[in-house]
């Protein structure tokens, strides 16, 4: 049987219940730390940040299956199931004998998986009675699929965008704004947090960690208000395990197994709902997929990162997380992949990465666009710098296949479109793109503000 080019599962193969890795792992990720006592933080001490049902999903690593809600379902159906689509393309230009899948997550509004998360926590805060929902975004993803998901459910929302990426996507702001949200700079004057760190820096273009301050300040000082976050958590991950589940279907409806699974990392969220029913059979033995994190080379968390407890923000407000963390003061270069710039990782990911179950690699952001251009002109979507990551990688894996002749199975996720990205496709044509690598200095003045524990 030829395998079709877009395979879509129908509205009743849809999962009905999400994922949890965590019940599958042999050892846990280690346990979210109270910031000012250092002991494991309590489910309580989340309720006034976290919705209630989205605090328990974080702290829970032994139920397997949470039920998706059915007016979460009934939204997914709007826009899932995502294709997992066969880059016959792709591989007829690469010349390779590998079979190439993405799974497509661009076919929403937002333009990415995030939508998966969003809908899920908007629809717990409005069970919860809340009124309002605080958030940052990076690269203006988080922010638009939360700001559709906050108009559907009747919540306030109030998003503190990355200054680099206000000024690069000014009609993200629009598009927010269409659906209701309230868009705010960051660092910005209306937090305490906000206000430190421009005082400290005025001149800086901002971090997902200044924005996740603002934005936690912001919920715990606003009534009926909580703060909701995109990525890292493993609420996020268990959301977006959706991507994998959909993934496992597809492939067993052609008889095929992934023998790659390759994603891009920003917080982890995209690779560890992709992986999850991966790295189970993994973990239980039953297949032994290799599975590759892809980052830029300007925000290295995976490959030259520190395992260790470090706060989630740069404002220090957050509980601390144990990960791969380039340190919560680190300030990365104004690459033009705002979703990976972000200086910590999913600690499951972190924990899975540590024990040897996964491998990382990071590319620079010119051999990226390289790859996204090539991707684009065969396969005739256009990728979110983000997800081209994830593409460089792909491409480079099919090429050794070509080298070795080995007829691999390479799934990669394919997070979102790049409509908003033409200032970074522009300054790629123009040859005005720069990479940035920190050199190990950089990194240390990092790791120099890593908490002591
Ligand atoms: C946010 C984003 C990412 C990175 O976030 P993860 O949590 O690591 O998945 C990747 N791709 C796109 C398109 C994004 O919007």
């Amino acid at each position: 049987m030829k395998v079709p080019h877009r395979l879509y599962l129908s509205e009743e193969q849809l999962p009905k219940a999400w994922y949890n890795l965590r019940a599958d792992m042999p050892e846990q990720p280690d346990p979210l730390l109270n910031p000012a006592t250092h002991q494991p933080a309590k489910l309580e001490e989340l309720y006034p940040v976290f919705c209630e049902k989205l605090a328990k999903q974080e702290m829970d690593s032994t139920t397997r299956w949470f039920d998706i809600p059915e007016p979460v379902q009934e939204i997914y159906k709007m826009y899932r199931p995502s294709p997992l689509i066969r880059a016959y393309s792709l591989e007829r230009a690469l010349d390779t004998p590998a079979k190439i899948y993405y799974k497509f997550e661009g076919n929403n509004t937002s333009g990415s998986h995030k939508l998966n998360s969003a809908i899920a926590q908007a629809y717990y805060a409005r069970e919860q009675g809340l009124r309002c929902l605080t958030t940052e975004t990076g690269a203006g993803q988080w922010g638009t699929a939360l700001s559709e998901a906050c108009s559907y459910f009747d919540l306030a929302l109030t998003v503190y965008m990355v200054k680099v990426s206000f000024q690069q996507k000014p009609y993200r702001k629009a598009v927010m704004q269409t659906f209701g949200a309230d868009v705010i700079p960051s660092p910005s004057d209306t937090t305490e947090a906000g206000r430190r760190i421009l005082a400290e820096n005025p001149e800086t273009g901002g971090s997902l960690g200044c924005a996740i301050s603002e934005a936690v300040e912001k919920a715990v000082t606003s009534e009926g208000c909580r703060y909701v976050l995109g990525s890292v958590l493993n609420q996020v991950l268990l959301h977006q395990s959706v991507i994998g589940l959909e993934c496992e279907a597809a492939f067993e409806m052609i008889g095929d197994y992934p023998d790659v699974i390759i994603g891009c990392a920003g917080g982890g969220s995209n690779l560890g709902g992709l992986i999850a029913p991966f790295m189970r059979d993994k973990i239980l033995g039953k297949h032994d997929p290799r599975i590759i994190a892809v980052e830029p080379a300007s925000c290295p968390s995976f490959t030259r990162g520190k395992y260790a407890y470090d706060f989630c923000d740069t404002g220090h407000v957050t509980p601390l997380a144990r990960m791969y963390t380039l340190g919560s003061g680190f300030m990365p270069s104004a690459n033009h992949a705002g979703g990976l710039r972000y200086h910590g990782m999913s600690p499951i990911l972190s924990k899975l990465y540590h024990d040897g179950r996964m491998e990382a690699v990071s590319y620079e952001q010119t051999k990226v666009f390289e790859a996204a251009v090539y991707f684009a002109k065969k396969e005739t979507i256009l990728p979110a710098p983000e997800s081209s990551h994830a593409i460089r990688a792909a491409i480079d894996e099919a090429l050794r296949c070509k080298e070795t002749g080995e007829a691999k199975t390479i799934l990669f996720g394919l997070t979102g479109t790049g409509y908003f990205d033409m200032t970074a496709y522009t300054a790629f044509h123009d040859g005005t793109m720069k990479d940035y690598i920190p050199t190990d200095a950089d990194l240390q003045k990092g790791f120099d503000g890593l908490p002591q524990m």
